[in-house]
This record gives C-alpha cells, structure tokens and sequence, in this order.
C-alpha cells in the first residue's frame, strides 16, 4: 500500500464507495463521476502505477482483471456493448496513479475517443 495514493486508501477501506466486486487481487467500485449510466473502475489491489508499470513480474494480475471485466460485463447486463479505458500519463488524462480500468456502459460511445 501506498499511504499517499487515493485508490490504495479506497482498497484499504477509508473512503466510502460503493463496491462492485472484491478478490484477493482484484477490487472494482463505482466511479464517483459517472460519465455513462454504467462506470465502473476496476483495479489491482497491489499498488501498480499505470499502464507503463505493467511487467512480467505483475502482469498476471492484468490478465486477471480482464476476466473480471468479462464476468462483470455479464453480470451487469452489458450486452448492447461496453467501453474499457486506462489512461496512463498526463496527455491521457490520468488524474489517479493506480492503475485502473474504466468499465463505461449503457449508452453509445464515439471514435476515436477525444
Ligand atoms: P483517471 O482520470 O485517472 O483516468 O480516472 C480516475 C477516476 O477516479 C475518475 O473517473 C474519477 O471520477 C474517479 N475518482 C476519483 N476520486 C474518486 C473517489 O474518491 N471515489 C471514487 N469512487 N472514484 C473516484
Ligand atoms: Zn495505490
């Protein structure tokens, strides 16, 4: 755990939230800013910094968090179709630096993404 990192804070249980699922690796909550009726994020509980800290020594975790998504995306209904975003740097827009999945659904997304 990292005592300055927001989301590592969130896993450790000292900021409200409503959770969505938790593993042993893996814990996925609703976001706070919603930006489709479904918008979830789905994170590592080991403190990952972003995209760009994925290696061979902690990617299992990444894979892991695929099947999550899968297993979530049944199990909130989002057949019609689902958005899955990682922003990594600051030209992406990354404001928290956990890595973190967003899951978005229930409504149409556009391309290329802004
Ligand atoms: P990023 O901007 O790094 O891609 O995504 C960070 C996300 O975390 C944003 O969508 C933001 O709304 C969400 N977020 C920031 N602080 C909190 C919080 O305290 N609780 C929850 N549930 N989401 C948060
Ligand atoms: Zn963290």
């Amino acid at each position: 755990m990292m005592s300055d990192c927001l989301f590592c804070k969130i896993i450790a249980g000292e900021i409200p939230l409503k959770k969505v699922y938790e593993d042993e690796t893996v814990f996925a909550f609703a976001d706070i800013d919603p930006q489709a009726p479904t918008h979830i994020l789905v994170i590592p509980k080991e403190h990952i910094g972003s995209v760009a800290e994925v290696t061979e020594e902690n990617s299992a975790v990444v894979a892991h968090i695929f099947e999550v998504i899968a297993k979530l995306s049944k199990e909130l209904d989002m057949k019609d179709g689902f958005r899955v975003v990682s922003n990594c740097g600051e030209s992406a827009g990354q404001s928290v630096h956990h890595l973190h999945f967003h899951v978005m659904s229930g409504r149409e997304f556009t391309w290329p993404a802004g």
